[in-house]
């Protein structure tokens, strides 16, 4: 199982740590398309999804990364990546990847609690314990399609979301030492690579 991370900008290194930690094979960095060669699933961190979006624009990643998502190669996007991964952003009338079916409200928790940590219940974890998300000038999402599970809402918003292989999150699984979501993301790769 190789799992990449779009390493453009954001916390990176802590999503291959976490990744590592939840039991995946191989992890790599990824900055050019050569690098997306032979991924079994991709991770899009969060950071500043205007500025990643440019960024892969300009590395040529935006349309192989398309591409694979229409193969449906398993991807996770967390935060601004969650962004990346919409078809829809609120106030605006294009998107990035656009593969999930869903409409995205970006720095939706206002701007006086720029960052904030919650308990969550996100449908599919392992165990009980409520999952710990560190949330930071978090999008939420407004709207899903049909085919898309909600996984979790919080203050009766949606902040985990699932459309078959895709998965997004409002918040950073990378900033805590839970590796449960990271899991359940590698649980979808382990899938989607038995069913090809
Ligand atoms: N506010 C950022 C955006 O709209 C996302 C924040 C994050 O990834 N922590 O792109």
């Amino acid at each position: 199982m190789k799992i990449g991370v779009l390493a453009l900008q954001g916390a990176v290194a802590e999503h291959i740590k976490s990744l590592q930690q939840a039991g995946a094979d191989e992890v790599v960095a990824v900055k050019w398309p050569q690098d997306l060669e032979g991924l079994d699933g991709l991770v899009l961190p969060g950071g500043e999804s205007t500025t990643i979006g440019k960024l892969m624009n300009k590395y040529e990643l935006m349309e192989p990364v398309r591409e694979m998502a229409k193969r449906g190669v398993p991807m996770f996007g967390t935060c601004a990546g969650l962004i990346l991964l919409s078809n829809r952003i609120n106030g605006q009338d294009w998107a990035h990847i656009g593969a999930l079916n869903a409409l995205v409200d970006r720095n939706s928790f206002g701007r006086q609690v720029d960052s904030f940590e919650a308990d969550l219940n996100v449908r599919g974890l392992e165990g009980e314990e409520p999952y710990p998300a560190v949330f930071i000038r978090a999008p939420h999402i407004m709207e899903v399609g049909d085919n898309v599970d909600v996984l979790c809402t919080y203050n009766d918003r949606i902040v985990t979301a699932r459309q078959g292989n895709l998965l997004g999150a409002s918040f950073h699984p990378e900033l805590t030492d839970d590796v449960r979501l990271h899991k359940y993301f590698l649980g979808m790769v382990q899938e989607a690579k038995a069913t090809v």
